[in-house]
């Protein structure tokens, strides 16, 4: 989502997105500082004007607000993992945010249920936040109270993903979501990253799309749990109708999922609804089917240990780095192995030795 349809939402009277302000801004000069237990209460109690100051907090950089969102996810641990986490990627234009509203407004109307939606926002990488248009396509959800949706800044990403998007899906399913839909940046970048944090992965592509959007389409393919070809309607019907056959052999010819679902290519329509619900029953069979074969739980313990082990590279890239010792060879060793004067295995070795002669590591 870009800031102009970000802005459009927050312009909108009783609409529940929250700001996300600078750090210097964060200070809570007019809002009282609340206990991290004060945090989880209001969360767990539905309070979404906390859940939003939480995700903020664990978005700062400044390590005293860290302290207190790890508290807050902590306390909030015991009461997440009872929703339905859903990826939806596409390159922009494929009516990602449309398909959004369209599925958030089935949910609550048609199941009256409730959702989350964390938009990864590409503005600070890509063309200055221009690609995706300038209106919001979730006028409905936005002004919904069974909707919490939250830009989150895509910046120090890894591939494009914001970069606490996971522990925002914790707070959100202590908050009582039942479903999550993370909306990626949808440029070839984020979708590893993001498929490693929800239990069902949506590509959403379009008929008669061109070869450079076949190209990313076939990085992602593998992922997909379905490849939905939106904006089946009007004139477009037939294209669409010849776009899923297509889809459906491309999907045929990959290697058979771990999870056991087959997956599979439908056709939808953000504008007239066609095929929305059917989309959603998909979703729902996927869910039925991965819990009783156990790929789900199975799928969220791998997705955990995963989380624990990129946590623990940051945490060691960012020792390292911050090493004065470090700090003093490393761009003198990258030139040398830029100009080949020794290798990067060499130069690699040599800068954890000075590490671990500084002795800052124990
Ligand atoms: P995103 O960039 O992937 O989030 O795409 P948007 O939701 O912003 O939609 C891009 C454009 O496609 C907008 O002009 C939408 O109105 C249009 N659009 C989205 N869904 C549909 C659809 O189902 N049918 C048609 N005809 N147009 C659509």
């Amino acid at each position: 989502m870009t800031d102009a349809k970000v802005s459009a939402l927050h312009e909108k009277p009783g609409c529940a997105i929250p700001a996300s302000p600078p750090d210097a801004q964060r200070a809570p000069k007019h809002k009282p500082i609340l206990s991290p237990t004060q945090f989880t209460e209001g969360i767990l109690k539905g309070d979404r004007s906390l859940l939003a100051r939480a995700i903020t907090l664990i978005e700062s950089s400044r390590p005293a607000d860290r302290e207190i969102a790890e508290q807050i996810i902590d306390k909030c641990l015991p009461s997440s993992g009872n929703s339905i986490r859903v990826g939806i990627t596409g390159v922009p234009g494929t009516g990602k945010s449309s398909l959004i509203e369209a599925l958030g407004k089935h949910l609550i109307t048609e199941r009256g249920e409730n959702l989350a939606v964390l938009a990864i926002d590409p503005s600070s990488q890509i063309s200055g936040g221009s690609i995706l248009g300038d209106k919001t396509r979730m006028a409905f959800i936005a002004s919904s109270d069974r909707a919490f949706i939250r830009p989150t800044p895509s910046r120090r990403a890894h591939g494009g993903v914001a970069p606490h998007t996971r522990e925002a899906i914790v707070l959100c399913e202590a908050g009582g979501y039942q479903n999550i839909l993370v909306e990626t940046v949808g440029v070839g970048q984020s979708e590893a990253a993001v498929r490693d944090m929800v239990d069902f992965f949506l590509l959403i592509t379009l008929a008669g799309a061109g070869d450079e959007l076949q190209g990313i389409k076939r990085g992602v393919m593998e992922m997909a749990d379905v490849v939905a070809v939106n904006k089946a309607d009007s004139d477009n019907i037939p294209a669409a109708d010849r776009a899923r056959i297509e889809a459906e052999s491309a999907l045929h010819f990959l290697p058979l999922s771990r999870s056991g679902w087959m997956p599979r290519a439908m056709t939808c329509s953000a504008w007239t609804n066609r095929g929305v619900a059917e989309l959603w029953s998909c979703i729902l069979e996927y869910v039925t089917c991965t819990k009783a074969n156990g790929w789900f739980e199975r799928r969220r313990a791998e997705q955990t240990r995963h989380a624990l082990h990129e946590n623990l590279e940051q945490g060691l890239m960012q020792l390292f780095c911050s090493d004065p010792a470090v700090q003093k060879r490393l761009a003198e060793l990258e030139g040398h192995v830029l100009a080949g004067q020794i290798s990067a295995l060499a130069a690699a070795r040599h800068l954890l030795a000075l590490y671990r002669e500084s002795g800052r590591w124990r």
